[in-house]
């Protein structure tokens, strides 16, 4: 009898993860959900235009824990280069995405060969149910009975800011979807505002640019600009956040943070990677009130010496910056009146608490993807939420999950796992390549550990 499995989402976390199952001995009927067309990608690796880069450099992005040169490899292979050429090189982002596709055509291929069946289905998935000790899916346009679920959704759309009214959610002056601009309906000299200053403030700037946009972009943000550009690496820094332990208190941390900043004042980035190797361990022994503490007073610095950006793009931001075509403020948005033509915005300076306002013809969300489960919407993670499926971690980052072995949280034990971004609440850091392909092993050595126990 085969086992029936579903992955809801076909990005890097759902393809790597139905390419691991293959090891199983046991027969797999494995159904790979997906929104879009170009399995494999997801949204950071089908980029609205080719210019943008991997926040990463290569060295780092193989899809494979145990052969870490796969990667640079496939680029050595494809571009006839040595292999000094690109580890350390940020390559395009719709590179790496030609480079997961070859990678799903392949799993693809090894199914067919093998015992397995993988059935790829373009759609989204609205609803799983258990019922009968079978989960029961629905598609707008299937059903089907399944024994095992896995939650692998990814970056949701950011949330809609407050002050925009739901009947300008789908306005021609307000893109929603950053990794999707509607540039067609932006005059190109008029001027814009983007919500947020983080990585997608970046990629909106070159996209608008690139699309022939010549205006002024304004943005807005609670901290104003504070992204860094990625550093050279140095010698490997000998510090003793490299030994530390876990479990391990947040004041202990802290305490150690500082003193190895005073000895190494400009290393903050090498510091937090150093911290960000163990984060997943230290994280998950935090209390709440750690892990509540952190989220107020030092998440913002922990993002700013994580989220760097390529020193390509930094310099494209210094130009715009310099040239005064690009405006970032700190500071609260407190209204925003859709018109026809202009949105008008009104906020707060951060700093004077001035109230200021601005008259642009589009407005870009530009805040990172959303993580509360509970903000109702149409979505997959909403609706297990609302049937009492799912539970939100306590503060709300993603889906109360074992870490252990990757399963929901649920006193009835539900057959369905999670990975990737759904488990922020429980590890802090779970976005990057580098975790999710272990993530991916991991979970598909716990399922296969499953089937043969059945
Ligand atoms: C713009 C951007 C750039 C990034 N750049 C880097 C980088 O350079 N290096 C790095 O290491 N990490 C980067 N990341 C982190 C990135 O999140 C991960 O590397 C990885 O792509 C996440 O893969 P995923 O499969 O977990 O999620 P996603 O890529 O988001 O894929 C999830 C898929 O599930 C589908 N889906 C969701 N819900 C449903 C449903 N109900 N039914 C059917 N399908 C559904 C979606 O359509 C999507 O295709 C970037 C992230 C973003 C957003």
């Amino acid at each position: 009898m085969k086992i029936k499995i579903g992955i809801i989402g076909g990005g890097f976390s759902g393809a790597m993860l139905a390419r691991h199952l293959l090891n199983s001995k046991q027969n797999l009927e494995i159904y790979i959900f997906n929104n879009d067309v170009k399995f494999g990608r997801g949204i950071a690796y089908q980029a609205q235009i080719d210019s943008l880069l991997l926040n990463v450099p290569a060295g780092k992005m193989s899809a494979y824990s145990n052969q870490p040169d796969h990667f640079v490899d496939w680029l050595n292979k494809k571009n006839k280069k040595s292999k000094d050429e690109f580890d350390q090189k940020f390559v395009a982002r719709n590179e790496y995405g030609c480079y997961l596709s070859e990678i799903w055509e392949e799993t693809k291929q090894l199914a067919a060969i093998s015992d397995h069946r993988i059935t790829p289905i373009i759609g989204k998935v609205l609803q799983i149910i258990p019922k009968d000790g079978v989960l029961e899916l629905k598609t707008n346009e299937l059903k089907l009975s399944l024994d095992f679920c896995v939650l692998a959704c990814g970056n949701s759309l950011p949330t809609h800011p407050k002050t925009i009214a739901e009947k300008d959610f789908n306005s021609i002056r307000y893109s929603g979807n950053p990794w999707r601009i509607k540039v067609e309906e932006i005059q190109s000299d008029k001027e814009v505002l983007l919500l947020g200053a983080g990585l997608t403030m970046v990629d909106a700037i070159q996209v608008l640019r690139a699309n022939g946009f010549i205006g002024k972009i304004n943005c807005i943000s609670p901290h104003g600009f504070k992204i860094l550009p990625h550093e050279k690496p140095t010698e490997e820094l000998q510090s003793e956040l490299k030994f530390i332990n876990t479990p391990i208190r947040l004041f202990e941390i802290l305490k150690l943070f500082h003193q190895e900043m005073r000895l190494h004042p400009t290393k903050s980035a090498d510091l937090v990677s150093l911290l960000r190797a163990k984060s997943g361990a230290i994280w998950s022994n935090f209390t709440h009130e750690e892990r509540d503490f952190f989220m107020r007073h030092l998440r913002h610095k922990w993002g700013v010496a994580r989220h760097r950006i390529p020193p390509e793009s930094y310099a494209i931001l210094q130009d715009e910056i310099k040239g005064r075509s690009l405006q970032i403020s700190a500071g609260k948005i407190t209204a925003m009146n859709f018109q026809e033509s202009s949105v008008l915005v009104e906020y707060e300076e951060r700093r004077s608490k001035k109230k200021r306002s601005l008259l642009v013809q589009h407005v870009i969300n530009c805040t990172g993807p959303a993580s509360d489960i509970t903000v109702p919407n149409d979505g997959i993670l909403n609706s297990l939420y609302q049937n009492g499926i799912i539970q939100a971690d306590p503060l709300y980052l993603g889906i109360k999950t074992d870490i252990k072995n990757y399963q929901i949280y649920s006193e009835e034990n539900y057959p369905i796992y999670a990975l990737g971004n759904l488990l922020k609440g429980e590890l802090w850091e779970t976005t990057a390549i580098n975790e999710l392909r272990i993530q991916c092993e991991e979970l598909a050595q716990v399922l296969i550990n499953t089937f043969n126990k059945q």
